[in-house]
């Protein structure tokens, strides 16, 4: 475990964006920035533009302007989430090594209402950490190794539409990274910035949207697929983890439904599903808000396979770090336009499916070999507290 004072190091009363300032002038520091799926259809709200606008290339090149020295995506590490969480799935289906059904584990605050209500059913929880919690113990052992860069000296910054994500990584278990190099008091992930806190933080320095130079995320870690884009979405993890499991299970492309699940899109507290693949009916449900997983966990869950649940309306596009669109407050109708930007940008894409990632090919025949391997338990999966 980390050193009982690296909790305090991580929650702190000053906002992370005036200490990671601090740090980008440290020529020892190596600063690295990930940002999720949600960030690019919320930043440019923040600058009063049309909700919803994708603002991706922006959002990357003002970070690169505030001295990031490399930018990546949280969609690679979604994508990587999928092939974990996913396997997990299969491997309860199949083998039965665990309870269904599955719920989700990307949600830090849906994690810490199961521990504190639920701690007899935190084993119904994948194991598999959130996209963030894999981003920060990927850069700082695979990144670092192949940059050849002193893990020590790299700082890990989220910017996220979360604000439970602070306390996330403050977790005491969340310091897989310096286990696995032994290295005491490393923490995965060092710091948290929501998009509000960005959009302040640019406005402070004087930056107008746009003038902005726009910017490509940096390899190894910033490539994501249209799947690990909707992660932001309610339904979306749902949504990219059936493409995977249907090319697992069928050996084939999924048909063109797959790619536009009606069932789970939408912005309804609780959504359910029936897809046939490989023979196998699969039942699933998609909630957001703790009432609706409340009336979930009531009721006999037997026969689900998968379910999904976000504590934020919609998913992570309207978290509590997300910011107003100018002096418009966040309502449906700006919920709406941000899912629509995410399930465009799902369909923009060159990949749709998190296992034709290609950088997600290369880490793990580079690094992780397969999913569930010692080394992906080791540094992409958990365990919570239960009772
Ligand atoms: Fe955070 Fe809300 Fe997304 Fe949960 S749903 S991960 S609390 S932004």
């Amino acid at each position: 475990q980390c050193s009982a004072s690296c909790p305090e190091k991580a929650i702190t009363g000053r906002p992370h964006y005036k200490i990671v300032k601090e740090l980008i002038q440290d020529p020892e520091k190596i600063v690295v920035f990930s940002t999720s799926p949600s960030v690019r259809v919320g930043f440019a709200d923040g600058f009063g533009k049309e909700p919803g606008t994708f603002a991706q290339d922006e959002m990357v090149g003002a970070l690169r302007a505030l001295g990031a020295d490399y930018v990546f995506d949280v969609t690679f590490s979604a994508d990587l989430t999928i092939m974990e969480e996913g396997s997990e799935l299969l491997s309860r289906i199949l083998k039965g090594t665990g309870p269904l059904p599955q719920f989700t584990s990307c949600c830090p605050a849906w994690v810490k209402y199961m521990e504190n209500f639920h701690p007899d059913k935190t084993k119904y929880l994948s194991s598999a950490k959130s996209p963030i919690g894999m981003q920060g113990a990927v850069i700082k052992t695979y990144f670092a190794h192949k940059k050849h860069i002193d893990p020590e000296k790299i700082i890990s910054v989220a910017v996220t539409p979360c604000t439970a994500k602070k306390a996330e990584i403050a977790r005491e278990e969340l310091c897989d990274a310096g286990k696995l190099l032994n290295i005491e008091e490393m923490r995965d992930n060092d710091y948290v910035i929501t998009t509000k806190e960005l959009v302040q933080w640019c406005k402070e320095e004087g930056m107008d949207l746009g003038k902005i130079t726009p910017s490509k995320y940096d390899s190894v870690l910033g490539e994501g697929t249209g799947a690990g884009m909707i992660f932001g979405n309610t339904g979306g993890v749902m949504e990219a983890a059936l493409r995977t499991v249907y090319r697992v299970l069928e050996g084939k492309e999924a048909p063109a439904d797959f790619y536009q699940l009606r069932p789970v899109r939408g912005l309804n507290n609780r959504k359910e599903a029936e897809v046939s693949i490989a023979g196998k009916n699969l039942r699933v449900c998609i909630l957001y808000g703790t009432a609706a997983a409340e009336e979930f966990l009531a009721e006999d869950m037997s026969g689900y396979h998968f379910v999904e649940v976000m504590t934020c309306p919609g998913g992570c596009i309207s978290g509590a770090g997300q910011p107003d669109c100018g002096s418009v407050p966040v309502s449906d109708a700006v919920r709406k336009k941000r899912i629509a930007s995410l399930y465009q940008a799902d369909e923009r894409a060159q990949y749709r499916n998190s296992m034709d990632n290609p950088e997600i090919g290369m880490i793990y025949n580079e690094f992780f070999k397969e999913p569930l391997s010692l080394l992906s338990e080791t540094l992409l999966h958990t365990t919570y507290e239960s009772k």
